[in-house]
């Protein structure tokens, strides 16, 4: 059958990452790359893939099946995905879980008067976590709900440290509590506070003749970034940034825990560990790409969430093959 014809919107992490996943889905093909930057500045990864600008994508379909957007939250997305919903099949990563509603309103109005189907907030979260909360949920409706986040690199906490006088350079993760977890995992249903789920934990490199104590002071009490948790400010050289701390891994764990019947203890865990965030997110990305186009030919249009998609149109295989292989 015909591969499925897909664009990446935007170059960064994530659509490096898309490029990598495209590469082991045979069913899929990638055509090219847009930019809002001059194109020839944009290297990809494989010379083969031609990178195009933004103009060019708007002034044509190309025949494109899907675009993958990989432009950021905050200032990318709620621009780009309801503009390109207008023409486009298309599937983004927006992970402003508040915003969310707003962002489905502007795509669904697009994709709705053009035909069109495209999938908002697909990732991991939000993503598979918040299908796995959904199930949660569902299943043990008496229950509680805990996600844990981490251990991973925060990118605004990053660049939050990095704003400190004094401070050359340096990253942040998150990580979990393992005493929380333990108490979750043990059917306890703990009310956790912000301090008591998840530690911040930072590699500082200090400009020369800085104060080690002062920028540490500065971090521990920034107001909404690590004022509320238990952070912990390491300091460390240039030379040891980059040899540890240039991957971006994260994770985390969704739990819902309650009871059944006389008292019966459930537990669901689900649980990502991941070397590379932008990666693993753009596989996401491309296997509910896929789901995303297939829903298009069924007629099922408009804007769509993880929660509007059968599992069985992620997979490549047939369903009668899912059924004997999985079943
Ligand atoms: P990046 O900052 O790497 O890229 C964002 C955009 O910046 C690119 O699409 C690119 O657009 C533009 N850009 C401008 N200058 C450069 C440059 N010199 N090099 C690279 N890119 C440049 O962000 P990420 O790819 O790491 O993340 C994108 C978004 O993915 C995040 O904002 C987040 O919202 C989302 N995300 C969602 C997750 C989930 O679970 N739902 C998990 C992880 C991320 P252009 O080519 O047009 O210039």
């Amino acid at each position: 059958s015909e591969r499925i014809r897909v664009g990446i919107v935007g170059y960064g992490n994530l659509g490096q990452g898309v490029e990598r996943a495209l590469a082991v889905n045979p069913d899929m093909q990638l055509v090219g790359v847009f930019t809002r930057r001059p194109p020839a500045t944009v290297n990809t990864l494989s010379d083969a893939v031609p990178v195009h600008s933004m103009e060019e994508l708007e002034s044509s379909d190309g025949g494109i099946d899907l675009l993958i957007l990989c432009g950021g939250s905050r200032d990318d997305l709620p621009v780009q995905s309801p503009k390109l919903a207008a023409k486009f099949n298309l599937i983004d990563s927006f992970d402003t879980h508040a915003r969310i509603p707003e962002h489905f309103a502007a795509v669904d109005a697009a994709a709705q008067a053009a035909g069109k189907t495209a999938l908002i907030a697909a990732g991991w979260d939000p993503g598979l976590f918040s299908l796995n909360r959904l199930f949660g949920e569902a299943i043990l409706p008496e229950g509680d709900t805990h996600t844990f986040w981490g251990r991973g690199l925060s990118q605004g906490h990053s660049d939050a440290i990095r704003r400190v006088p004094g401070v050359k350079a340096g990253v942040q993760y998150t990580v979990p509590s393992e005493d929380a977890i333990a108490r979750v995992r043990a059917g306890e249903r703990p009310t956790l506070s912000t301090r008591e789920k998840h530690e911040r934990v930072c590699y500082v490199v200090l400009e020369q003749g800085a104060s080690a104590e002062e920028v540490s002071q500065e971090i521990q009490t920034m107001p909404n970034y690590f004022a509320d948790y238990h952070t912990r400010v390491n300091f460390i050289s240039e030379e040891e940034l980059r040899r540890d701390h240039t991957a971006m891994p994260h994770g985390g764990f969704v739990i819902r825990s309650g009871p059944t019947g006389e008292g019966n203890r459930q537990l669901i865990e689900y649980r990502l560990t991941l070397d590379s965030n932008p990666e693993f997110t753009a596989s996401v990305l491309v296997a509910y790409g896929r789901a995303t186009y297939r829903m298009n030919h069924r007629g099922d249009v408009g804007a769509k969430t993880v929660f509007d998609v059968p599992p069985g149109l992620l997979s490549s295989k047939p369903m009668d093959e899912l059924r004997k292989e999985l079943l």
